[in-house]
C-alpha cells in the first residue's frame, strides 16, 4: 500500500511537470534558414525592415544583405542586425516565409533565422517531410511528431540563436511555398498535441523507412531512451524506398573516409561486421595493405553520405576494386517510420494508434487549446 501511495505521488508529480509547462498558445519557433553564406537576397511586399535598435531602415527592395567584418551592409547602411517582417511573406533567396526574418553576422558568414508561430511552421513542414496527399491519419501523425520534436529542441536550445536547423539535421523546412489544405488540416486537427513520456516532451526521432524493424536509440546515438524501442514494422515493405543499391569504387570510398578523418591507406576490401538486434550492422571492417580496422557502421554511413548509404542495414561485396552495397530502409531507423505510418493509416489505424505503436509508453498531451491556423 505504501508503495502504491509513493507511486501515485510520483505519477501526480510527473503529471504536474507537463501541466506546469508554460502555455505555448502563442509560442514561436526559431529556425535557421541560411548559415555561413556571405550574402542573402531579401524581398517582400509591404515589408518593415528594422535595425538592431528597432529603428526602421528605408531600403530599396529587393536588397542584397552582405556581411562586412562583424556587421551587415545593406544599401548604403551598416547595421549590427536586421529584422524583416511582412503581412504576407518575407522572401529570402527567392523562397517565401511567414513570420519574421532575422539576419545576424556570426563567426563564419551570416545566419538567417525565421521566427514564426509553431503551428504555422508545421503547416509548411508537412510537405517537406512527407506528402500531404498521404492518408490524413499519417499527416496528423507527422504533425504531432514534428511538433514534439520542435518543442523538445526549443527547450534543449533555450537561449541559443535558433532552435532548429531547416535540414535533415533536424527537420526539413522550406518555408510556406508548399502549404496546402491537407497539411493545414493535419496540423489543425492535432493542434497543440505532443507526445510525452513521464510528463516530459519526448525526443520524437523519426525516419523515412525502417526496412522492416525500427532501431533503438542506443545503437545510433549511444544513449537509450525508454520510448525508442525496436518494433516490427512490416508496413513499409511496399514502399518504393525499401531497397537500395550503390556501386562505389574503393578509391572513392577511401577518399571519402579520409575526408571524414578515418585513417585508411590502400583500401582492398570492406566486410560486414557484427549485426545488432534489429539486423542492422553494428560495425564494418576495412581491409587495407596495413591490416584490418573496424569502424561503427553509423560512422561509416555518415562518412560516405546519408543519401548514398541509405541505412546501416546492408550487405557489401567487393569485386574488381568496386564495392556493391545492397540495403533496405532509408534513415537511422529510430522512432516513427514514415512509410510504415502511411500504410498503417491506409489500413485504417488512427494517428494515435500509430504513434503509440512507434513510441511505446508515450501519451498524447495537449500543450494548449491550439488556436487553429488560418488558411492564408
Ligand atoms: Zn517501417
Amino acid at each position: 500500500m505504501r508503495y502504491l501511495l509513493v507511486l501515485l505521488a510520483v505519477v501526480a508529480l510527473l503529471a504536474e511537470t507537463v501541466a506546469a509547462a508554460p502555455p505555448l498558445r502563442r509560442e514561436s519557433i526559431r529556425v535557421a534558414l541560411v548559415k555561413g553564406s556571405e550574402s542573402v537576397r531579401l524581398d517582400g511586399d509591404g515589408m518593415l525592415v528594422t535595425d538592431e535598435n528597432g529603428e526602421p531602415l528605408r531600403i530599396a527592395l529587393p536588397a542584397q544583405v552582405r556581411r562586412t567584418r562583424d556587421a551587415l551592409s545593406v544599401g548604403s547602411r551598416t547595421v549590427r542586425r536586421l529584422t524583416a517582417a511582412s503581412p504576407g511573406a518575407v522572401i529570402v533567396n527567392g523562397k517565401r516565409y511567414r513570420g519574421a526574418i532575422e539576419i545576424s553576422p556570426v563567426d563564419k558568414g551570416l545566419v538567417v533565422v525565421n521566427e514564426l508561430p509553431l503551428e504555422e511552421y508545421l503547416v509548411g513542414l508537412i510537405n517537406c517531410e512527407i506528402s500531404s496527399q498521404w492518408p490524413i491519419e499519417s499527416v496528423k501523425a507527422q504533425a504531432v511528431v514534428a511538433r514534439t520534436y520542435a518543442v523538445f529542441q526549443k527547450r534543449a536550445r533555450a537561449g541559443a540563436l535558433y532552435h532548429l536547423e531547416s535540414s535533415v539535421l533536424d527537420q526539413v523546412y522550406d518555408g510556406c511555398e508548399i502549404e496546402d489544405s491537407r497539411a493545414l488540416r493535419g496540423v489543425n486537427e492535432t493542434a497543440g498535441e505532443i507526445l510525452a513520456y513521464n510528463g516530459q516532451p519526448i525526443q520524437a526521432f523519426y525516419h523515412s523507412n525502417c526496412g522492416g524493424r525500427t532501431e533503438v536509440a542506443e545503437n545510433v546515438w549511444g544513449f537509450p531512451l525508454p520510448y525508442l524501442r525496436s518494433v516490427d514494422c512490416a508496413y513499409c515493405a511496399t514502399s518504393p524506398s525499401l531497397r537500395w543499391e550503390q556501386t562505389i569504387p574503393l578509391k572513392k570510398l577511401e577518399s571519402l573516409l579520409k575526408g571524414a578523418g578515418v585513417q585508411v591507406q590502400g583500401l582492398r576490401d570492406i566486410r560486414e561486421g557484427k549485426r545488432n538486434g534489429s539486423g542492422r550492422l553494428s560495425d564494418i571492417s576495412l581491409v587495407s595493405a596495413r591490416g584490418t580496422t573496424s569502424m561503427p557502421a553509423v560512422a561509416f554511413r555518415k562518412a560516405i553520405g546519408y543519401t548514398v548509404i541509405k541505412s546501416t542495414s546492408f550487405t557489401v561485396r567487393v569485386a574488381n576494386d568496386t564495392a556493391v552495397f545492397a540495403g533496405t530502409g532509408y534513415g537511422h531507423g529510430v522512432g516513427l517510420c514514415q512509410w510504415g505510418t502511411r500504410q498503417r493509416a491506409a489500413d485504417g489505424f488512427s494517428y494515435r494508434e500509430i504513434l503509440s505503436y512507434y513510441y511505446p509508453g508515450t501519451v498524447v498531451y495537449k500543450l494548449y487549446d491550439g488556436q487553429a491556423v488560418n488558411a492564408h
